[in-house]
């Protein structure tokens, strides 16, 4: 690629955000940046962001944005950060994306493309209910569609696999809820930006993946020229 990649993975909880970001992980050499995966880290290290954060997670609801925006901007300034980046779960608000670009431009960069991975609310349900993450390392399973070998434990660690309290099926009924409000209106301020790219989540996650390859080739293409 001509110029650095810095991509963002938008899209409703459950569009296999995560999913994509491991084999693009796989495939570039790029930090995979998750808010969602720090913020439970801290949870668990019981840290007082975690203490402050754990609340609003576990009722689906969003962490503040001068926590969230504090903690993206320490995680974007380390080193590896600095060729490109895969967010998953940052921004979420406008507030957030606001705060982003500020940030990227202090540093003469920007976003290079936005992956809107879209999924219907009724599909959500559905992928959610049936995922699980395994207790040590967060690996992602789904019963029907990506089960591990032995049931309920995780394949590359042995630990017990388990449903992560905000998936649980209220929870997810809320999460939904704060995105349609807070987070889907960043779809029309990428658009307007001219970094939005639209990737049909429905499809299996080859065909999905293979979307998302054509999309940063054509990138890579006006770049060269
Ligand atoms: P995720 O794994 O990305 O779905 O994130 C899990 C939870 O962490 C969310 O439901 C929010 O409570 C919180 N969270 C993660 N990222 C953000 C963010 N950018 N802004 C606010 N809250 C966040």
């Amino acid at each position: 690629m001509a110029t650095q990649l810095n991509l963002i993975l938008l899209g409703p909880p459950g569009a296999g955000k995560g999913t994509q970001a491991d084999r693009l992980r796989d495939d570039f050499a790029l930090p995979f940046i998750s808010t969602g995966d720090m913020l439970r880290a801290n949870v668990k290290a019981q840290t007082q962001l975690g203490q402050a954060a754990k609340g609003y997670m576990d009722a689906g609801g969003l962490v503040p944005d001068d926590l969230i925006v504090a903690m993206a901007r320490e995680r974007l300034a380390e080193a590896d950060a600095q060729d490109g980046f895969i967010l998953d779960g940052f921004p979420r608000t406008v507030a957030q994306a606001d705060a982003l670009q500020a940030m990227l431009a202090t540093m003469g960069r920007r976003i290079t493309v936005v992956l809107l991975i879209d999924v219907p609310d009724e599909e959500v349900v559905k992928r959610i209910s049936g995922r699980r993450v395994c207790a040590a390392h967060g690996h992602n399973y789904h019963v029907d569609f990506d089960p591990p070998k032995v049931a309920g434990i995780c394949d590359q660690d042995g630990s017990e696999l388990i449903l992560r309290d905000d998936d649980k099926p209220e929870v997810v009924a809320n999460r939904l809820v704060v995105y349609h409000k807070q987070t889907s209106p960043l779809i029309d301020y990428y658009d307007q930006r001219g970094v939005l790219s639209r990737v049909d989540g429905t499809r299996g996650p080859d065909d999905v993946y293979g979307h998302i390859r054509a999309v940063l080739s054509t990138l890579s293409r006006e770049d060269d020229v």
